[in-house]
């Protein structure tokens, strides 16, 4: 080959996981514009389909998605592509703007089903791979990583993203041997089918009052129940409903009121102000609350880390039941199960859970008061294990005792720098190891939802291709001259 002549040598990134964040990153890679880009892709996804991932697998077209359809855009520069896709496919299943999850979920599919089929304009070529990815580990040589994989088969990469997301809920007690295998002890209620073995004339108890909550109730009311439904938890709170139609926005106030507020109490107070002022002025709350939306992580990184602690003590819970907030249509069903009386809401913490037979049988603690409560089932509904300490996937468990992923010091996610590159003990930034999505709520807190998952998955399409680009921003570094 004479001097000077280029070849361009193929890069490889490994997405683990091909949920909402996964898959988005590989659709914004194939986005990329500019190239060619000599990029392999290799979408590592253990379920039938890429794209729908935890929230959006299910066979439950009662389950809503939580955000109506005008917010829920793959992408962040095109705010209208998801309504525009429900209209191109003549979808019309969205009761007052909330579709149900799965059909969601098909969106997702078909965007990333999209990139498979060739190689992108760009010249980024994606690929999936069905299988699990347990182990991942350094090369022997720069900066590469081997994804080891369920079948035995080692990948090699000189890029690892890691797209894990939701891992199921923790269990409330310790030891868990008890009870864990109880055939009505239901520890993922997302679990396709986990459901569908409760008996109309079955008592259910609810560990927890969220949204995953509201999930088992609507499935529960769809499955025309009729035994005593029990719901427990600390403050008892649920999430609040949407209004009934879209809101009139509100113009974000963080520039003017928020930036610079170093502690919880004085943003709070801001926001309680706006909030009263708002109202006046005829705006709904919901559109005040959300107005800085787009700042809150900044927020959330501003403060220091005994407000972020004081934060997660005291207002996680309450904050999280009125921003993440439940279609009407499950408002309805709450509402009307409440009235009814078939369902209860007790408080307390779960001390204890023992099988009585076919039953479970639950302590709670309320301040000094213990009391038992005893059900057909129980179902844990406490939302996904955050704390990459505790999460013994085999993967995790890989890179955490490789000393490459480093939980953070609140147990929110994975320690990394702003643009997602996990950092180890010391604090560097590695250079082929990447996340994005819920574990890096240790920077922006909220990080789990679609709005920010978007945002992430086309801010890291370009953070790598740029990896991959000269400094001159014109050449792929891995042009290489041959003599
Ligand atoms: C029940 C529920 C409802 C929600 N509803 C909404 C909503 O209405 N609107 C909204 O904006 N947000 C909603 N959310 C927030 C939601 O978390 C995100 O929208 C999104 O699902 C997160 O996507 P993800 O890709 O980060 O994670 P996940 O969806 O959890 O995807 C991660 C994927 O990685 C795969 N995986 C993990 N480890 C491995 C491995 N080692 N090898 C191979 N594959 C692996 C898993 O199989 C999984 O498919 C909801 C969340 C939940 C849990």
């Amino acid at each position: 080959m004479g001097r000077n002549e280029l070849t361009m040598q193929r890069r490889t990134i490994v997405i683990i996981g091909g949920g909402v964040a996964g898959s988005m990153l590989a659709v914004q890679l194939t986005r990329l514009p500019g190239g060619p880009w000599p990029l392999d892709v290799l979408l590592v996804e253990t379920r039938p389909h890429l794209g729908p991932g935890t929230a959006y697998s299910n066979n439950r077209p009662e389950w809503l998605l939580n955000v109506r359809s005008g917010g829920m855009s793959a992408f962040p520069d095109e705010p209208d592509h998801f309504v525009d896709w429900l209209q191109q496919h003549g979808i019309d299943n969205c009761p007052n703007g909330f579709c149900p999850r799965q059909t969601y979920g098909r969106y997702l599919s078909s965007l990333v089903e999209d990139t498979l089929a060739q190689p992108a304009a760009n010249g980024v070529r994606v690929q999936w791979l069905n299988t699990r990815a347990v182990a991942a580990e350094p090369a022997a040589h720069g900066c590469a990583l081997h994804v080891i994989l369920a079948d035995g088969r080692r990948v090699a990469a000189d890029t690892v993203v890691l797209a894990l997301g939701n891992f199921p809920p923790p269990m409330p007690v310790q030891p868990a041997d008890s009870y864990r295998q109880h055939p009505h002890f239901h520890a993922n209620p997302w679990a396709p089918e986990a459901l569908s073995s409760i008996r109309p004339d079955e008592s259910v108890l609810l560990v927890g009052t969220g949204l995953t909550a509201l999930d088992t109730l609507v499935a529960l009311h769809k499955q025309r129940h009729r035994a005593p439904i029990l719901a427990v938890s600390r403050h008892g709170h649920w999430p609040a409903p949407h209004a009934s139609k879209p809101v009139v926005p509100y113009p974000n106030y963080y520039a003017d009121k928020l930036a610079g507020l170093r502690t919880v109490t004085e943003v709070l107070r801001a926001v309680r102000r706006q909030v009263a002022l708002g109202v006046t002025e005829g705006f709904d709350w919901r559109a005040v609350l959300d107005a800085p939306r787009p700042d809150f992580g900044r927020i959330w990184a501003a403060w220091p880390r005994e407000e972020q602690q004081r934060f997660l003590r005291h207002l996680a819970t309450r904050w999280s039941t009125l921003r993440h907030r439940n279609p009407p249509a499950n408002a309805a069903i709450l509402t009307e199960l409440l009235d009814s009386g078939q369902l209860q809401v007790h408080h307390g913490c779960v001390q204890q859970i023992e099988p009585r037979g076919e039953q479970l049988a639950v302590e709670l603690r309320h301040r000094t008061q213990h009391s038992w409560l005893v059900a057909d089932h129980v179902v844990l509904c406490t939302g996904p294990l955050m704390d990459y300490q505790h999460i013994n996937d085999p993967l995790v468990t890989s890179l955490r005792n490789g000393g490459l992923l480093v939980p953070d010091a609140l147990r929110l996610g994975i320690r990394t720098n702003a643009a997602g590159a996990l950092l180890n003990q010391d604090g560097q930034a590695s250079e082929c190891l990447y996340t994005l999505g819920s574990a890096l709520r240790p920077l922006w807190f909220e990080s789990t939802a679609v709005p920010e998952l978007r945002r992430q998955a086309a801010d890291l399409a370009a953070t790598l291709a740029q990896r991959f680009t000269s400094s001159n921003g014109q050449l792929p570094s891995a042009l290489r001259f041959v003599s």
